[in-house]
């Protein structure tokens, strides 16, 4: 079976990796267009402290999560050791004794179903900033010791040379869908068809533009974030943990090479507007400063822009469309695609080429509206 991968996020890279594994033929297409969420993204892996009030979607997130190490050993073994995936631990600050309590409450409820939480306690503001040496000293928190980060960049192109090693093409270009008798035929690149048994639209923030002329009618919307890299010298930030303030939605984590991630704006309304703006400088950094002042004497390195591919809800717009066989969609992971992408890919891998997943696609309709 020939399958095309539009889009090369970690969705569409994904989805390409499962379905030559599972024996497709795969054509895996990519614009490059700038915004791609996958290569801005903070990769904070923690969906248990998470408040989105949605059962469906707390429980994709967690089966993602607890898929991650498997995937990461998997791509180990095809030789693929660098994706910047570690299970590094969470903060989760609280501004009181008593948002303190109810945050440990509220994580320590999920344990039972979710082990991978794994060690759950309070910290105060000292042993906190002994993890994160950057922060204000007095910043208490819940610690939870399952929370992992990854690096989107490394771990997608790590999936696509692995898809590529097993058989999968890779083509660079802006693809339209093709249709014919009722179903989707392939893709066109610069006026040449390629055609296909099923196609995937993996396409992110870019998804309703792919499927428009094709009448399909997907709510995804673009929603600009910046997010800012700090490098701390030599300092060894390998292990150091997730950091989540609460309310703002602003985090902090690190990674190997002494580098802080500060993020990020949400800027629903954006459009494709890429572009970094002094007032979203100034949100980050003044709300990273604010919890780890100690980030001040840093260096400022860079400021990336993803464009979040935001759905009518907080649920993946994942499955096949009604009314034009072979197209599945996988799109909508909004802020945690980076945690529900491999999953989402897969899933959307499966059900391309009708092999059985155990995820009931039933709520997350890919038509449907807010
Ligand atoms: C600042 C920021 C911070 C984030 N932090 C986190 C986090 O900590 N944890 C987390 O879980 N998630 C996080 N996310 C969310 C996550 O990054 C995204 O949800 C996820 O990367 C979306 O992946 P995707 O593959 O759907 O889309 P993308 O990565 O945007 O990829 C879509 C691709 O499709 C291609 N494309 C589109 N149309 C076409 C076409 N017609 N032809 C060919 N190619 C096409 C584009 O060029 C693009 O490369 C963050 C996002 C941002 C922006």
């Amino acid at each position: 079976m020939r399958l095309i991968v539009v889009g090369s996020g970690v969705v569409g890279a994904s989805c390409a990796y499962t379905a030559t594994c599972l024996g497709a033929e795969v054509v895996l297409v990519d614009s490059a267009a700038p915004g791609k969420a996958t290569a801005a993204g903070a990769g904070i892996i923690c969906p248990w402290s998470s408040r989105v009030d949605d059962p469906v979607w707390y429980a994709f997130s967690c089966a993602a999560a607890r898929q991650y190490p498997l995937l990461v050993n998997e791509l180990a073994a095809l030789g693929e050791t660098d994706v910047g995936y570690r299970q590094v631990g969470a903060l989760a600050l609280a501004g009181s004794e008593l948002e303190l309590e109810q945050t440990r409450q509220r994580i320590l409820a999920r344990r039972s179903e979710a082990p991978e939480i794994g060690d759950v306690r309070v910290l105060t503001g000292a042993e906190a900033q002994r993890l994160f040496p950057p922060l204000r000293p007095e910043a208490a928190a819940v610690y939870m010791d399952g929370a992992a980060r990854v690096d989107g960049r490394l771990l997608a192109a790590a999936l696509v040379r692995a898809a590529v090693s097993q058989g999968t093409v890779t083509r660079t270009g802006r693809a339209q869908l093709a249709c014919r008798s009722g179903r989707a035929a392939g893709v066109t690149i610069e006026g040449e068809l390629i055609e296909a048994d099923a196609v995937v639209a993996a396409t992110g923030a870019w998804t309703k533009s792919f499927l428009d002329a094709a009448g399909v009618a997907v709510a995804v919307t673009p929603q600009r974030g910046q997010i800012v890299h700090i490098s701390l010298g030599s300092a060894d930030t390998s292990r150091w943990p997730v950091i989540l303030p609460g309310g703002s939605g602003h985090y902090m984590l690190a990674f190997d090479d002494s580098r802080v991630v500060a993020g990020a704006t949400r800027e629903t309304g954006s459009g494709f507007d890429y572009r970094v703006t002094p007032g979203g400088l100034a949100e980050v950094l003044g709300q990273a400063l604010a919890v780890a002042p100690g980030l001040a004497s840093g260096t400022y390195l860079e400021t990336r822009v993803g464009f979040r591919p935001m759905g009518p809800d907080s649920r993946p717009l994942l499955g096949p469309v009604p009314g034009l066989d072979g197209l599945v969609v996988a799109t909508g992971l909004g802020a945690s695609g980076l945690t529900m992408g491999p999953h989402a890919g897969a899933v959307a891998a499966r059900t391309a080429l009708g092999v059985p997943s155990d995820v009931d696609l039933g709520p997350f309709d890919p038509l449907r509206t807010p």
